[in-house]
């Protein structure tokens, strides 16, 4: 971690912390939550920021989970006739 700068929040003017914290997102009435991602987080307010590389593994998780619970409502086809 020696070669990356800590990135100061622009708001707080104060270092931000390398620690676990977990990703919401939510889309169309579904809503994942992806607990233990590290990121960059203000000590003040608790906002993080994700690393390019973790966005992108975020983003697979995301679907992923999306998929299971899009699957998992839309599971019922007794409706049919
Ligand atoms: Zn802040």
């Amino acid at each position: 971690m020696s070669t990356k700068p800590t990135p100061i929040c622009g708001q707080h003017n104060l270092p931000k912390k390398w620690r676990p914290t977990a990703f919401e997102y939510n889309d169309e009435g579904v809503s994942v939550r992806v607990p233990n991602v590290y990121a960059w987080v203000c000590p003040v307010d608790g906002e993080a920021s994700y690393t390019p590389e973790t966005t992108d593994e975020l983003l697979l998780t995301v679907r992923e989970l999306l998929e299971t619970e899009i699957f998992k409502k839309g599971g019922n086809h007794d409706n049919d006739c």
